[in-house]
């Protein structure tokens, strides 16, 4: 038996081509397109179930729009729920995530949460799990971070960016969930925006007006002044996105907790509110909510170039583009108060993201994917919706799986052959 890591004690338990570190929308992609590639993949997940935010957080819809041919018209396909428009069943996604893995030939360590790196110099050689029998080794030629809080990067001594460079602050927390028995005949939809609703009239004319005085009344929680109520595929149910608790570091465990305690509150009045305001709502109910606080921003590792904010508003095109036609307004969620951060979310022209946004300044042998990509506080406030970070796992796949085939550094390999592997499956990378 082999030992490496802390003082040398902690067991290997196996050995890959490609480690890919959490199995949320990013992750799970990245493993797929590294085990297409012929790769040995390991998908290893500090929960029990697959999905990350899309199942853990109850989260959707999938939103982002990115150019055609990426993974993520593959996994909404697969979701069975309308791009942009309806939240999927996740009782269903767990049941059909678990399936893609398993037929793609991914082997994935459930309740393995990675607690450190092997590192060997600059080098990251694989990751410290937590497992029911202590810990141990998964080593591996290239390992992916996508862990959304860019942990193992962290641990592994990548520089690391948070949050937004006026006051460190951070986009807030929220618990998602899920109304059952809204009256589908009459019940609103609101995306947040001011053209709100549709179906039945609201009292007092915008919802958006409507939520805003509930807040100053106090009937909605301190920092909720937007009520965001989308479909999800099961008719007389609604998916809810209003909780909201600031000044929370989603790598903090004492701030998690603090955060759980207050969202969970939260709901209750959110509900109350829905039930006494908003027609159609009446009667509705709390049918499920995410098993554990949804962070939105966390840490952004520093890579070879970073996303930022010109690029978002110029459209800006790269010879190394990995991801194309990338459009999501910049949502940032207010991290000092209600609403959004800057009144309104700015829209962007479609851009594209660069390789080298993959790639750690400072560590080798390691990519990372997913939220914790290299940008600006107000890039990631775009790029971190679930569709282009599927496209962006695809992509890391690729290179971690060529990297380790051809044995070079993921930042010396040819970004052409990351794109030929790409455009061969279908992607669209350039006009
Ligand atoms: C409240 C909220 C609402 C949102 N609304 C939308 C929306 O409507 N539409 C949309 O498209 N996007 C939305 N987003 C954004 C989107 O959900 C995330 O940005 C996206 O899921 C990021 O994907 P990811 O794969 O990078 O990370 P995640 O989905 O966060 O997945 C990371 C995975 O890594 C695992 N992990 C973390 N640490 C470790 C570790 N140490 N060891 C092993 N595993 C680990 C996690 O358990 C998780 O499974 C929302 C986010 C939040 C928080």
């Amino acid at each position: 038996m082999e030992y490496v890591g802390i003082n040398k004690k902690t067991p290997v338990i196996a050995s890959y081509d490609v480690v890919v570190a959490g199995a949320g929308p990013s992750g799970m992609c990245a493993a797929v397109a590294a085990s297409r590639c012929g790769s040995s993949v390991a998908l290893v997940e500090r929960y029990g179930i697959v999905g990350g935010n899309l199942t853990i957080g109850n989260v959707g819809p999938v939103m982002g729009k990115v150019s055609n041919g990426t993974m993520g018209e593959e996994v909404t396909g697969l979701l069975k729920a309308e791009f942009n428009q309806q939240a999927p069943d996740i009782e269903r996604a767990k049941i059909v995530l678990v399936d893609w893995l398993q037929d793609e030939g991914v082997e994935v360590y459930l309740q393995s949460p990675v607690v450190e790196a092997v590192t060997e110099g600059k080098s990251i050689k694989g990751v410290v799990v937590g497992t029911h029998d202590g810990l141990a080794s998964i080593l591996a030629k290239v390992v992916v971070d996508a862990t959304g809080d860019g942990t193992v990067s962290y641990l592994a001594g990548a520089a690391c960016m948070k949050g937004r460079d006026s006051d460190g602050l951070m986009q807030p927390a929220s618990i998602m969930f899920t109304l059952g028995g809204v009256d589908e005949k009459i019940a609103i939809i609101s995306r947040g925006e001011t053209k709100d609703v549709n179906k039945a009239m609201v009292p007092a004319g915008s919802f958006v007006d409507v939520c805003k005085e509930a807040n100053e009344k106090g009937l909605l929680p301190k920092n909720v002044d937007i009520v965001r109520l989308y479909y999800t595929t099961r008719p007389g149910e609604r998916l809810v996105n209003a909780t909201q608790a600031n000044n929370i570091d989603g790598t903090s465990v004492g701030d998690l907790w603090k955060g759980e305690v207050d969202l969970r509150n939260q709901m209750e009045l959110v509900v109350q509110f829905l039930k006494q305001n908003v027609p159609g709502y009446e009667n509705c109910y709390v049918q499920t909510s995410s098993n554990t606080l949804g962070v939105r921003e966390s840490r952004r590792i520093t890579g070879t170039y970073i996303l930022n904010d010109e690029d978002l508003q110029q459209g800006a095109r790269f010879n190394d583009v990995i991801v194309h036609n990338v459009n999501f307004l910049v949502d940032i969620h207010n991290p000092g108060g209600a609403g959004q951060a800057e009144g309104k979310a700015a829209a962007v022209r479609s851009y594209d993201i660069p390789y080298r946004c993959i790639i750690p300044e400072t560590v080798d042998n390691l990519i990372t994917t997913g939220r914790c990509i290299s940008g600006t506080h107000r890039a990631h406030a775009s790029y971190r919706v679930m569709n282009i970070c599927m496209a962006l796992g695809q992509a890391s796949g690729i290179a971690a799986a060529l990297s380790a085939k051809k044995g070079v550094l993921p930042r010396n390999l040819k970004h052409e052959l990351v794109q030929k592997e790409l455009t061969d499956s279908g992607v669209v990378l350039f006009e």
